[in-house]
């Protein structure tokens, strides 16, 4: 059994999971290549135009395994913590893969809730009998993926830089280096220290909600909120980075709800379409940074506990 993983969308934050388990249980995992402009192309070509630039790129994943593999998981993720969900086009993935792309193979439909090792042992259950009936193969694939899962090391944190940002946004579009068109490499080659919303702990996050009238309903959109709200309130940043997708109603919350609690810390939102110019975002790229170093070394500058960053000592 060939297993089609389409390298897109929540694969940055579950591959470990989805790879491990799907080859304890002996199947051939067939990830799509890094996305290219071919993979754009043809995501452009198959998906509905209203959609976000993610999910067009999803489709273009998709598209360019599903003739070498006889299994394509299109993770219908519903809600990875409890009385929060996610973007509700996760819910319709699969439906919009099968009447958008033609001629795919069996797709994986049952709505996956990662709330709990339950829960998410249930879709395992029913998604790997696709591979094998034997439910202790099943389990033992199961321990192995949730190992690997935790196991994994995710975000970025880069500090005692001359600078330091946040790089705030989706996962898909943070760690994927065709769509940010490889603004990770540009700031560590200009010398800027990065920091992800992962480096920020879950309860701290839930904290600065609190600050909130109403909760966010969106899991990683609370996470990037707070963990705004924390790393500047630590000065551990010098500014923000948003990478946003054009079309995607969560981020144009987030934004404002940031900006908001941010008052006039600097913070540079760029939003990515399959039209967006790379020149044109180094342009602005270098622009905020020149600013950044501006306003941190030659203006009013208040001295404060970010200094030992730059001293290399614990700035926390
Ligand atoms: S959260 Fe935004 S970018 Fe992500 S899938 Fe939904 S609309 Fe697209």
């Amino acid at each position: 059994m060939r297993i089609g993983i389409p390298k897109g969308l929540l694969y940055y934050r579950y591959h470990a999971f989805f790879e491990t388990f799907f080859s304890k249980l002996g199947s051939e995992i067939i990830v799509s290549e890094q996305t290219n402009k071919d993979i754009l192309d043809m995501g452009v070509q198959f998906c509905v135009d209203e959609a976000c630039l993610p999910v067009k790129v999803f489709h273009g994943h998709a598209a360019s395994i599903k003739d070498r593999c006889d299994y394509l998981i299109i993770p219908r993720i519903m809600s990875v913590c409890i009385k929060e969900y996610i973007c509700p086009k996760f819910c319709g993935l699969p439906e919009m893969i099968i009447h958008s792309i033609p001629r795919v193979p069996k797709v994986s439909v049952e709505p996956l809730y990662m709330r709990n090792e339950k829960e998410l042992f249930r879709w395992c259950l029913s998604s790997g009998s696709v591979v094998t009936k034997d439910s202790a193969v099943i389990k033992r694939a199961f321990i192995s993926a949730v190992t690997a899962q935790k196991k994994g090391r995710a975000g970025i944190n880069e500090q005692g830089r001359k600078l330091t940002v946040m790089l705030a946004g989706h996962p898909y579009i943070i760690y994927d280096d065709y769509l940010n068109m490889g603004i990770i490499n540009k700031l560590r080659a200009k010398g800027i220290g990065i920091i992800t919303e992962e480096s920020v702990g879950d309860g701290e996050t839930r904290e600065e909600v609190k600050k909130l009238v109403k909760k966010p309903f969106w899991t990683f959109q609370r996470r990037v909120f707070g963990a705004a709200c924390v790393l500047l309130r630590q000065k551990l940043i010098d500014g923000i980075i948003y990478l946003s997708s054009f079309a995607c109603g969560i981020d144009s919350v987030i934004i404002d709800l940031i900006r908001h609690f941010i008052g006039n810390f600097p913070m540079l939102v760029i939003k990515l379409d399959e039209h967006t110019g790379e020149a044109g975002v180094d342009t602005r790229v270098e622009a905020f940074i020149d600013m950044l170093e501006r306003r941190v070394f030659n203006e009013n500058y208040n001295p404060s506990p970010r200094e030992c960053v730059f001293s290399g000592q614990n700035p926390v």
